[in-house]
């Protein structure tokens, strides 16, 4: 009789800590089952997203409805690229509208976050358990199928090194934003010219001050600019809705991809439970912009055992 409900203790805690995943993007699409799509699949469903862009469909935030097919043609374009460098970055830029400011986005990992920004609400019961960190690696997981290209040139020097999440409620639905860093072996001149081109829309959009430019709060050894991070399009996008938003309540988090991605070239990737362990704190930069914003600087920080 004890050893059942010892074990039937451990069934609960181990429910309590294994929450189903909720279903994304306005509950159209098993997290689950889009963990393993694989390039062809996941295209599909940007296209399935493009044809049913209204609120019984993906429920598309309507300002940025415009720009759906322009972002879906443009990834379509890079996936066929052979190369990394054309693969990864738009020549030239792609405007796009995010709600009603446009903003120009260059890289596959913008487009793809710009669609995940964008597509359905959070349900009322998410947590990081079971949406927005499961969210958040799908996102990986879909660049990192788009962008595989060859055993030769594996994605794993193109990989993002950082990705960021926030979310937060605007007029009674919570939103998410994301996006990541630019990092990669050979593409540094790339890199560079978008993380100054973020940068000026940071100081274009006010939330920095035009004396911050090419300056860093961040010390070394690795003193990157703002315009570097992961976190600077899901802010640049909230900034530009600001006054909609509940900034007190926004929380987020940033990620390490390559801590829950695969190694190897086309391995299949297993979706396991958030360890804290994969979450990284804002540096010194983004510190900066999170009052800036309104938003409260211990919703951002990862959660201490
Ligand atoms: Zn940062």
């Amino acid at each position: 009789m004890e050893q059942v409900s010892i074990a039937q203790g451990f069934d609960s805690l181990a429910a309590a800590r294994d929450p189903p995943l909720l279903k994304a993007f306005n509950g159209k699409e098993d997290m689950v089952a889009a963990f393993k799509w694989p390039k062809e699949k996941i295209l599909d469903f940007f296209d399935r997203v493009t044809a049913q862009p209204g609120p019984r469909g993906y429920d598309v935030e309507a300002g940025s409805q415009k720009s759906l097919d322009a972002v879906v043609l443009s990834i379509h374009k890079l996936v066929k690229e052979t190369t990394s460098q054309k693969s990864i970055f738009l020549d030239p830029p792609l405007s796009v509208t995010y709600q009603k400011t446009e903003f120009k986005l260059e890289t596959i990992f913008e487009l793809v976050g710009w669609i995940f920004s964008v597509t359905g609400t959070s349900p009322s019961n998410a947590n990081r358990n079971n949406y927005y960190y499961p969210l958040a690696a799908l996102y990986c997981v879909f660049w990192r199928r788009l962008t595989e290209k060859t055993t030769i040139d594996p994605p794993l020097k193109h990989d993002p090194n950082m990705v960021q999440m926030t979310w937060f409620t605007q007029g009674g639905k919570t939103r998410i934003c994301i996006s990541s860093t630019l990092d990669g072996i050979g593409l540094k001149p790339f890199k560079d010219a978008a993380q100054l081109r973020r940068q000026d829309d940071l100081i274009k959009s006010t939330l920095l001050p035009k004396e911050y430019k090419n300056k860093t709060l961040v010390e070394t050894p690795n003193p990157q600019m703002f315009g570097h991070c992961a976190e600077t399009a899901p802010f640049l996008f909230i900034q530009s809705i600001v006054k909609e938003v509940t900034a007190s309540t926004a929380e987020g988090f940033a990620l390490k991809p390559k801590l829950i991605l695969p190694d190897k070239y086309k391995e299949p990737y297993d979706y396991a439970r958030l360890d804290y362990r994969v979450l990284r704190p804002p540096c010194e930069n983004c510190s900066y912009l999170v009052p800036r914003l309104g938003f409260k600087l211990k919703n951002f920080d990862p959660p201490t055992y």
